[in-house]
């Protein structure tokens, strides 16, 4: 394939096609490194909004730095994996002491800020210094797999290996910004999973798939766990029971209190959802505080209007409308 061609289908097709994102309207590293963040495991359409009003909030390293936990995870309420927002925190204060407030150029010294892996680093890399650097997310991935038809599975790491290659092959020799979003936008917009539209796409001319709706390939799935969680409903009529956690996925946030045992009546609330590799039933049960189990995690009562202000994961804020929705139909007191 001959590369210098292969970018230049590619960047005339972004210019005329590639989406207004306000991550794009910017190259400053910090608000790179928030979208990135946001951004993983979450799609653009959700993240565009909570981009733009923690930009207002936190417009700086440094404003992020000296905002207090909770504001910052109420801010982040809804993206969901708190885990981000804490490593945001804690990166933002890094580089607003340690650093004296400049995001590391350098893959070695953005990978040594916390939460921040390989695809982060090199993304940094390319949309805030314009570096060609390969940024494997999941378009790219799709779209290199297709352009050079690789059959292994592209989630483990011989497969992944190859892609990366076969990237490096194609990267310019500056010009990063601008070539990595292409070829995100491709996968994005064109070059997309299952039906590709090939007919519309700038680089057919340079693609080897012979059946690109079959790649890329995976690895076959692990299995799905099912698990059920119960929930406690205390409410005193005017503030609902919550409790602190320290567990590892939720460390910091207020949920309903756990319940052990057996659940003393039908469930007020039902919902599931999903975390790796498991897909949980939550069910919410009506109780009152002397018959909780004790627990070293704090808890507290909280009225509707603190509520709003407070970060609570995502299941459980779902779980907490659905029971106060219930209520206010029903006109129970409860
Ligand atoms: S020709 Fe089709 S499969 Fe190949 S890169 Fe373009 S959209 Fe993807």
């Amino acid at each position: 394939m001959n590369k210098t061609d292969f970018g230049r289908h590619l960047r005339a097709w972004f210019r005329r096609h590639g989406r207004d994102l306000p991550w794009r309207r910017t190259r400053d590293p910090y608000a790179i490194l928030v979208s990135e963040m946001m951004l993983q495991q979450t799609t653009v359409a959700a993240v565009v909004p909570y981009f733009e009003r923690w930009m207002q909030r936190f417009p700086s390293a440094g404003a992020l730095a000296a905002a207090e936990e909770s504001k910052v995870l109420s801010l982040w309420q809804g993206l969901g994996y708190y885990r981000r927002a804490r490593n945001l925190h804690a990166a933002a204060k890094k580089i607003s002491v340690d650093l004296r407030g400049e995001v590391p150029r350098d893959y070695e010294g953005l990978r040594n800020l916390p939460g921040i892996g390989d695809y982060t680093a090199q993304a940094v890399r390319a949309f805030a210094f314009d570096q060609p650097v390969p940024v494997l997310d999941a378009n790219v991935i799709r779209v290199v797999a297709r352009l050079f038809d690789l059959r292994a599975p592209v989630d483990t790491a011989k497969g992944l290996g190859k892609v990366r290659a076969k990237l490096e092959e194609l990267l310019p020799a500056q010009g990063g910004y601008e070539f990595v979003s292409a070829m995100m936008e491709l996968g994005a917009l064109v070059c997309r999973a299952g039906r590709p539209d090939c007919l519309l796409c700038p680089v057919k001319e340079f693609c080897a798939a012979k059946h690109p709706e079959k790649l890329p390939i995976k690895a076959p799935k692990a299995t799905i766990k099912k698990r059920t969680e119960l929930a406690a409903w205390v409410w005193d009529g005017e503030a609902v029971l919550l409790q602190q956690s320290t567990a590892r996925r939720w460390v910091g946030l207020w949920r309903l209190p756990p319940l052990e045992g057996e659940p003393p009546a039908g469930p007020a609330a039902e919902l599931t959802y999903s975390i790796v590799r498991e897909r949980v039933t939550l069910r919410v049960h009506r109780t009152t505080k002397r018959s909780l189990m004790a627990s070293a995690e704090p808890r507290k009562a909280f009225s509707l209007r603190e509520l709003e202000s407070i970060a609570i994961p995502s299941p459980h804020r779902r779980a907490i409308a659905k029971v106060l929705k219930d209520r206010f139909d029903h006109g129970s007191h409860r």
